[in-house]
């Protein structure tokens, strides 16, 4: 890793046409992400399908506000976690972020505030883009938990998407223009 600046992880809580969540991590000076249909769970039971979308700019990472209509991926977008990730991988052996990445299977330590600890994210075999995603067993996991039904705020003001929809419905909203993704 590279000295000073810890690499970004976030989750942004996004309706679109429908619900999901973006899971980014910053590898290579840019988001990788992944659109969550069900969001991220705390119980190692679990798989979650995280489906890998375009690469976001950093400064995406703590957008919270709509995308504007006539923009792919319309409505409204809070910050539901944020904090900085760890690359669990074999050290050792070479293994970083981004060879990780590019082989399609990654063992990361998350530091948030509402997900901790030890996750993977691997593609499955013969479906490219379709991944999981996976609590590792550790003391920060909880079984039986549904994270996202705790928590549905945003980490950084407290609002809920429904906060964010009338505040935009009575343009109070900061807005945003996506490129072609979700
Ligand atoms: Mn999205």
């Amino acid at each position: 890793m590279a000295q000073g600046r810890r690499p970004i992880f976030t989750v942004q809580k996004h309706r679109a046409s429908r619900l999901h969540y973006d899971v980014r991590l910053e590898i290579g000076g840019t988001l990788a992400s992944w659109a969550v249909p069900k969001g991220p769970s705390l119980d190692p039971a679990v798989k979650r399908l995280a489906v890998r979308v375009e690469d976001h700019d950093l400064d995406y990472a703590d957008f919270e506000g709509v995308i504007e209509e006539g923009h792919y991926g319309a409505g409204p977008v809070l910050v539901w976690d944020i904090g900085w990730f760890e690359p669990a991988g074999d050290a050792a052996g070479g293994d970083t972020a981004a060879t990780m990445l590019a082989r399609g299977a990654l063992d990361v330590v998350l530091h948030g505030r509402r997900l901790k600890g030890r996750f993977s994210l691997f593609e499955m075999k013969g479906r490219p883009g379709q991944w999981l995603l996976v609590k590792r067993r550790d003391a920060d996991a909880r079984p039986g938990v549904d994270v996202t039904e705790t928590y549905g705020t945003s980490v950084l003001t407290g609002r809920t998407i429904e906060d964010l929809e009338r505040a935009a419905a009575a343009g109070r909203l900061k807005t945003h223009r996506c490129g072609p993704y979700a």
